[in-house]
């Protein structure tokens, strides 16, 4: 088995579309970022490439990347997936903690989950979206952000 962790955070702006895990969530502000800012995705492809030994997310999408302006995540996932699979490596669960005060994110969870498991082509049960405040404390506390945590597992080929 590999192991892998990833992590990110986005900072707030008014307006736009919130989008975390691949979902669209009612909200007064999105994330800023070079992308779609799906923070939830982006830390399980790092998590994902870590595991792999491939680097990060950086390194295969620079934000500095125009074609990539405004990406929708799930499409960068899908990349890291053929990335992963290409080693010859395939998921065994994936486990992921959503960090922010607000807005509340429970009613989205099982749609955020359901996507990702689409995109890494696993059943739902492999897949653990959680999401939890820091009691005001932070950036994220503060409404400043959202941050997320990915840790993973790949099983390597077994040995023929
Ligand atoms: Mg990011």
């Amino acid at each position: 088995m590999r192991i892998g962790h990833g992590f990110d955070a986005h900072a707030f702006q008014e307006g736009g579309s919130l989008i975390l895990g691949g979902v669209n969530i009612p909200h007064s502000h999105s994330l800023a970022a070079h992308s779609d800012g799906d923070v939830v995705v982006h830390a399980l492809c790092d998590a994902l490439l870590g595991a792999a030994g491939l680097g990060d997310i950086g390194r295969h999408f620079p934000d500095t990347d125009p074609a990539l302006a405004g990406v929708d995540s799930r499409l960068l996932l899908r990349n890291v997936m053929d990335l992963v699979s290409g080693r010859d490596l395939s998921v065994s669960n994936a486990d992921l903690t959503i960090v922010a005060q607000k807005p509340r994110l429970a009613p989205y969870i099982d749609d955020m989950t359901a996507k990702i498991a689409m995109d890494l082509m696993l059943q739902t049960d492999r897949i653990n979206i959680k999401a939890t405040t820091t009691e005001h404390m932070g950036f994220t506390g503060r409404g400043e952000g959202i941050a997320a945590f990915a840790v993973i597992l790949l099983a390597e080929p077994e040995d023929g």
